[in-house]
């Protein structure tokens, strides 16, 4: 398999290639050359198959010649060894719970998928890859967990200071080893542009190989095809699901609509958003028009301009009418998001963390009174663990969250982060005299 750049100037690249640089030299995002074809055997009898046979199946084709068989295998294996469960919320509405993972949100798949792979890619060389991350919250802690102590891999994470909740600092910045925390007097758009400016930068470049672990890599938007597949494996209804996904760069939606692509049954899918509006407006009138980026309780939503979109577009060959077929997408209000949580919680007795929640709240006003509906239903993705976001979730419900068992040895760890201005200047010297 071949991946091309969306700006059409570079040269293809395999799936090595892709994956160590992340992105184009022509700064566009890599796209598969052709989209695989599953087997009707294979979806007819996906509920006798195992997750890691699930696993290989749809990755393979993906990689190609760059990993043989039976690395891939472990690869594969090490990545997905937690649970995805399909939990009935109430009728015919589940939740894909995806935070099962060490860090207690979706993001682990893509990061350990990623990890692995580099970390074999880095096999033999002396080099070094040095793995750049911006993150507003949930991608610091998979990404650092992720690539702890892989082998010629460095990690750094710029985190705006005072804006990550304490359990997502705490996952960034206690792991030590390859991983450097930087905590940035300033907002994540300014993580973020002082990393696009590092990509950018000739002697950066010319000291180090960067790469990126955000989902504009192949190697960690691929992998989140998997929860598609894990969700129709559990799923009891005659007619396929309603998929409603908490969207905020689109690496996922763009996932799961690639699945699709491929032959996985789904009936729609609900690209559900916070204030951050740009793809629900552009459904409506056609026009792409990026925002600056509006801060809310659904945090890792918060992209006034996101990166994957460009992929769904391809995926379509930019025909808009056949996009609308398959994707609806719903903006959805701080406001109206709390109140979800709290009504869940009081009828369902359910916990909802902010993302679930706007996920949740799209899923219910699409299906309207198909929620009864026997033959069919919904699902909404449940991509962190709420106890992520316990201001607004305490507050919500009025009830104290209980800190799962397998992060209580967080609030033991040390803090350890390196403070810096949100400039570009100071960055660039750390980076070179370290
Ligand atoms: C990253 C993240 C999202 C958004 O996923 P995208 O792939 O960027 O659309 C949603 N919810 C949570 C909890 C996240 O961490």
């Amino acid at each position: 398999m071949n991946y091309y750049s969306l700006n059409k100037i570079s040269p293809p690249a395999t799936f090595e290639e892709a994956t160590i640089k992340g992105q184009a030299p022509d700064k566009g995002l890599y796209f598969p050359s052709t989209i695989p074809t599953l087997s009707k055997d294979f979806i007819a009898n996906i509920k006798t198959k195992s997750k890691e046979e699930i696993g290989f199946e749809v990755m393979k084709p993906f990689v190609g010649e760059s990993i043989p068989d039976d690395v891939l295998q472990n690869i594969i294996t090490e990545t997905i060894n937690f649970d995805f469960p399909l939990v009935n919320v109430h009728n015919n509405v589940y939740a894909l719970e995806l935070f099962h993972g060490p860090t207690l949100a979706f993001k682990d798949v893509g990061a350990r998928f990623m990890s692995r792979c580099l970390g074999y890619f880095n096999r033999n060389k002396n080099q070094h890859t040095t793995v750049l991350v911006a993150t507003s919250g949930d991608t610091g802690g998979a990404v650092a967990n992720g690539f702890l102590g892989v082998d010629g891999v460095d990690v750094i994470i710029l985190y705006p200071s005072k804006k990550v909740s304490v359990v997502q600092e705490l996952q960034l910045t206690t792991l030590g080893k390859n991983i450097s925390a930087l905590e940035i007097n300033g907002s994540f758009d300014d993580c973020q542009a002082i990393v696009k400016e590092a990509f950018a930068d000739a002697d950066l470049n010319k000291k180090l190989t960067l790469t990126s672990a955000n989902s504009i890599n192949v190697a960690r938007w691929l992998p989140q095809q998997l929860y598609y597949f894990f969700a129709y494996q559990q799923w009891q209804h005659e007619e396929p699901p309603v998929i409603s996904v908490p969207s905020g760069n689109f690496g996922n939606i763009c996932a799961g609509i690639l699945a699709h692509v491929s032959g996985l049954p789904v009936k729609h899918f609900i690209a559900a958003c916070n204030a951050n509006d740009v793809v629900p407006q552009f459904l409506q009138s056609g026009e792409y028009q990026p925002k600056k980026t509006i801060a809310t309780i659904s945090n890792a939503m918060d992209v006034g301009n996101p990166s994957n979109f460009v992929r769904v577009l391809e995926l379509f060959r930019h025909q808009i009418k056949d996009l609308k077929n398959i994707l609806s997408s719903y903006s959805i209000g701080d406001a109206a998001t709390k109140a979800t949580i709290n009504e869940v919680f009081n009828q369902y007795n359910y916990t909802l963390d902010p993302h679930g929640a706007v996920g949740y709240y799209a899923l219910i006003d699409y299906l309207g009174d198909g929620v009864q509906n026997s033959s069919g239903g919904g699902i909404f993705l449940e991509t962190a663990h709420p106890v992520k976001f316990p201001e607004t979730v305490e507050e919500a419900i009025n009830t104290k969250i209980e800190i799962p068992d397998n992060i209580k040895y967080l609030f033991n760890q040390q803090k350890r982060s390196i403070q810096m201005n949100a400039s570009f200047d100071d960055f660039k010297e750390w980076m070179m005299n370290r």
